[in-house]
C-alpha cells in the first residue's frame, strides 16, 4: 500500500495553503497548479480524485505553491496563460494576457461578422489586420484563429516579445498568416490595413508604483508605462494612423477604465467616425473603437 497523496487531497491542501497566504484566487490557482504539476485534466480532477500522485509531481507542486504564496502569478510560474480559450506562452518581455483584453477581440470580431469592415467579408476574407505592440500575440493570434481567411501583421518594440508571439502564432496554427515587424508602433510597418488593433501601455507613469505587486513585479514596464498621463502611446498611434488605415477600416484599442473620454477625443481629432466606448465584463470602460470615414478621402 502506498501513502502517496491523492489528486483530491493535494487539491484540498493546495487551496488551503494559498488561502492561508491571502491569495484571492486560491481556488482556481490551486486547481491550475495541481493540474499542471500532475498532468491531470480538469475531468480527472473530478472523476479520478482518488488517483495517487507520484513524488516528483508532488515536489513540483510544492515548489510552485511556494512561489504562488509569495505572490508570483500562476501564468508566470507555468510560463503560459489561457486567453479566449487558446494557450499562449509568456516571456519576460510580454504582459500576461488579461481576460479584460478579450473585450477588444470581441469588438473586432463583432465588427467583422457584422460586415462593417471595408474590404472584408463577414467571414474575414479580405481582412488584413495590424496589431501594434503585440506582446504574446494574444490579440492578433486569436483574431486569426477565429477568422481563418484573414491575414495580419504584428509589431513589437521588443525582439523578445516578438519571438514569443511568433511561437504562439505557430502553436495556435496561424503562423503562416501572421507576419512580424520589430519597431515602435508604426515605425516598421508598411502598407495599409482594414483593421488596426492595439493594447498599448496606458498606465500613467506616476501610478505604476501603486499597481498591484503581482502586476508591478511581474509584468514588463515597457508594456505598462504610458507616460505622464498614460496617453502617450495613443497619441503616437493616432498621429500616424491615416498612412495605414484604409477608408472604411476599423481602429480599436484597449484603454484604462478612466481613459474613455480622453481617447474618444483623440479619435475625434484624428477624424474617425462612429466612435464608441465599450465596457468589459466587469462593466468598466475598456475599449474605444472608430472607423475611418469613406466619405472625405
Ligand atoms: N490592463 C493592464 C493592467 O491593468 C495594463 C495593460 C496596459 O497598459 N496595456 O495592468
Amino acid at each position: 500500500m502506498s501513502d502517496a497523496p491523492t489528486l483530491g487531497a493535494l487539491l484540498v491542501a493546495a487551496r488551503r495553503r494559498l488561502k492561508d497566504a491571502g491569495i484571492d484566487t486560491a481556488d482556481i490557482d490551486a486547481r491550475l497548479l495541481v493540474e499542471a504539476a500532475t498532468g491531470a485534466s480538469r475531468l480527472d480532477m473530478l472523476a479520478a480524485a482518488d488517483r495517487s500522485v507520484a513524488p516528483d509531481a508532488v515536489e513540483r507542486l510544492q515548489k510552485w505553491l511556494h512561489r504562488r504564496a509569495a505572490g508570483e502569478p500562476v501564468g508566470r510560474i507555468l510560463g503560459a496563460a489561457s486567453f479566449y480559450g487558446l494557450d499562449f506562452a509568456l516571456g519576460p518581455d510580454t504582459l500576461e494576457p488579461r481576460p479584460d483584453t478579450e473585450t477588444l477581440v470581441e469588438v473586432a470580431l463583432a465588427a467583422v461578422r457584422a460586415g462593417r469592415i471595408a474590404g472584408a467579408s463577414p467571414h474575414g476574407d479580405g481582412l488584413r489586420l495590424l496589431d501594434l505592440g503585440t506582446g504574446t500575440g494574444a490579440i492578433a493570434v486569436t483574431l486569426l484563429a477565429k477568422l481563418p481567411c484573414a491575414r495580419g501583421v504584428a509589431t513589437d518594440l521588443s525582439p523578445g516579445a516578438l519571438s514569443v508571439a511568433r511561437d504562439n502564432a505557430h502553436r495556435n496554427g496561424v503562423g503562416d498568416r501572421l507576419d512580424f515587424a520589430q519597431g515602435d508602433f508604426f515605425s516598421a510597418v508598411s502598407g495599409s490595413f482594414n483593421l488596426i488593433v492595439s493594447n498599448p501601455p496606458y498606465i500613467a507613469s506616476a501610478v505604476i508604483s501603486d499597481l498591484d505587486p503581482e502586476v508591478r513585479l511581474h509584468d514588463p514596464l515597457l508594456a505598462l508605462d504610458g507616460g505622464p498621463d498614460g496617453l502617450d502611446a495613443y497619441r503616437t498611434i493616432v498621429g500616424d494612423l491615416h498612412d495605414h488605415l484604409v477608408p472604411g477600416a476599423l481602429f480599436a484599442v484597449e484603454i484604462g477604465w478612466d481613459q474613455g473620454k480622453a481617447v474618444e477625443a483623440l479619435f475625434g481629432t484624428a477624424g474617425l467616425v462612429e466612435i464608441e466606448v465599450h465596457c468589459d465584463l466587469g462593466g468598466r470602460q475598456r475599449v474605444v473603437s472608430g472607423r475611418r470615414s469613406t466619405q472625405f478621402d
